[in-house]
């Protein structure tokens, strides 16, 4: 449907410029700003229904720039003797037209606003940039070919810039709005790279109202056409290293753009130039600081999930496992000995078959913080060993000191009051604890306490549960 009426949009053109051959320009201006008008409107379209809605935000403004730029255009080239009122500044406007599709490449979704400010403060800068060349040139081009040589020249660079990017960025793209969004602008950027390029080098006059500007017409029709239609992009198949050096690479866009134009900017205006790199430099110095904290952030959390178990908000069997390994080389070097508990639900299957899981859970999370309760010495380390099964490590304290701490937590989970179905019954739990000492730490592994221990807890469980038994470590 879109794709007809587009067809549609360059009849009418294109009979308007037969039919009404002594408006040709004036006729010719209309359709040349209708068409980006129309591409912005359909990329506000699509915003609003994509999660690459900064893109396609960026995409319009672009080409609301462009279709401004044609109107001033029109306005200076219809509008007698307004041809010198601003030099240049539809020229400024095709330009600038580049900074938020550069903006749009170079900014990767769900942001931190931080990057975000940074970004637009470059792209900002990059456009008042864009603005002095572009007026250096404007003066050159009023005075001589060479000035209309460069000028070309530097819009050819953006367009390639423009079209080389966004489809790298396409082709790295492992999310499906986001190829949608860099599919339409590559496809956009190439075809208007080479329209541009045709126009600007081959076409034989470049006054408009010919049938050339049915061209000019093209890219944004199709872009119009891309946003208006519903897709996911295409397969992925892009490897997933491209996809994250390319995602990771892709802020550089920015300050190298920056950079670019500083460089254009040497000779005309050195203080602005030194500007600009100074400004990309630290740009981009202040993003990598930006993006380091925040996987700085991200480390830590995942840290903490690696170490946590996500049900009890104990030490997990990870962490266990290392506490235990710590302490043990420490008790081998300080001579202080170590102990161990191990815990274990009684009959908790019977639990939860009568009780149902989700009780089962809430028993788990209770067992666990009336057990991290007992132990107020800072270097017991209480952790979830695995099922309904817990460890405590308890480095440097007497055999009596850790029977005292080993029936301190019986009894607590003992006193434990757990919901059930029924409020006004709630239900109890008992553990079996075994517990294994060493007094002087010997050899480099602590396997022997742990097998010592699990040997008392099995123990605990045949003298009938509910009580802690004591095991001893072959000599
Ligand atoms: P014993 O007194 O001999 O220890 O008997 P038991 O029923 O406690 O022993 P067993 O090892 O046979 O059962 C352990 C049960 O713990 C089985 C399993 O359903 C339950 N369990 C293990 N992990 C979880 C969990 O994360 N949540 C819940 N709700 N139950 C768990
Ligand atoms: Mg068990
Ligand atoms: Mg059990």
């Amino acid at each position: 449907m879109a794709a007809w009426l587009a067809a549609l949009y360059l009849l009418c053109h294109g009979l308007a410029l037969a039919l009404l051959p002594g408006h040709a320009t004036a006729v010719s201006f209309s359709f040349l700003v209708g068409a980006p008008l129309l591409a912005a409107l359909a990329c506000l379209w699509r915003m609003r229904r994509s999660s690459a809605w900064v893109g396609w935000l960026a995409l319009a403004l672009g080409m609301l720039l462009w279709a401004g730029g044609m109107a001033l255009n029109m306005y200076q080239e219809i509008g007698a003797g307004m041809a010198d009122a601003v030099p240049g500044a539809s020229m400024l406007l095709y330009v600038l037209y580049g900074v938020p599709l550069t903006f749009a490449m170079a900014h990767p979704r769900h942001e931190p606003w931080q990057l975000i400010v940074i970004d637009g403060a470059l792209a900002l800068l990059l456009g008042y940039l864009f603005f002095v060349h572009t007026f250096s040139f404007a003066t050159l081009h009023a005075t001589g070919e060479q000035g209309i040589v460069s000028l070309r020249l530097m819009f050819d660079i953006e367009n390639l810039f423009i079209a080389v990017f966004a489809l790298v960025r396409f082709l790295a793209s492992e999310d499906a709005a986001r190829r949608v969004f860099f599919r339409a602008l590559a496809v956009f950027g190439w075809v208007y790279l080479g329209v541009a390029a045709y126009i600007n080098h081959l076409a034989a006059d470049d006054s408009y109202g010919g049938v050339v500007d049915l061209l000019i017409d093209v890219p944004f029709l199709l872009l119009a056409v891309l946003a208006l239609r519903s897709g996911t992009g295409g397969a992925v198949s892009t490897p997933r290293r491209l996809a994250l050096a390319v995602g990771a690479g892709s802020p550089l866009i920015l300050p190298a753009a920056l950079l670019v134009v500083s460089a254009l900017l040497v000779r005309a205006h050195p203080y602005l130039a030194v500007m600009g790199f100074a400004l990309a430099t630290l740009g981009s110095g202040l993003r990598s600081v930006v993006m380091q904290v925040r996987s700085l952030e991200r480390q830590d959390q995942l840290d903490v999930l690696a170490r946590i178990d996500s049900l009890t908000g104990l030490a997990n069997r990870r962490q266990f496992d290392q506490a235990l390994q710590a302490e043990w080389s420490r008790a081998r070097r300080n001579g202080q000995g170590v102990a161990l508990l191990m815990l274990d639900i009684d009959h908790f299957k019977t639990f939860n078959d009568r009780f149902g899981h989700p009780l089962g859970d809430a028993c788990l999370r209770a067992v666990a913080t009336a057990l991290a309760g007992c132990a107020t010495r800072g270097t017991d380390v209480v952790a979830r060993y695995g099922g309904e099964e817990f460890a405590v490590v308890v480095p440097a304290a007497s055999r009596d000191g850790v029977l005292a701490l080993a029936e301190t937590m019986r009894t607590a989970v003992e006193r434990l009051r757990l919901p059930s179905q029924d409020p006004q019954r709630p239900v109890s739990v008992t553990v079996s604890i075994g517990m294994a000492r060493v007094e002087a730490v010997g050899g480099s592994d602590p396997a022997a306490l742990v097998a010592a221990t699990d040997a008392a807890l099995y123990l605990a469980k045949r003298r009938g549960r509910n009580q802690v038994a004591e095991g001893a470590l072959p000599l």
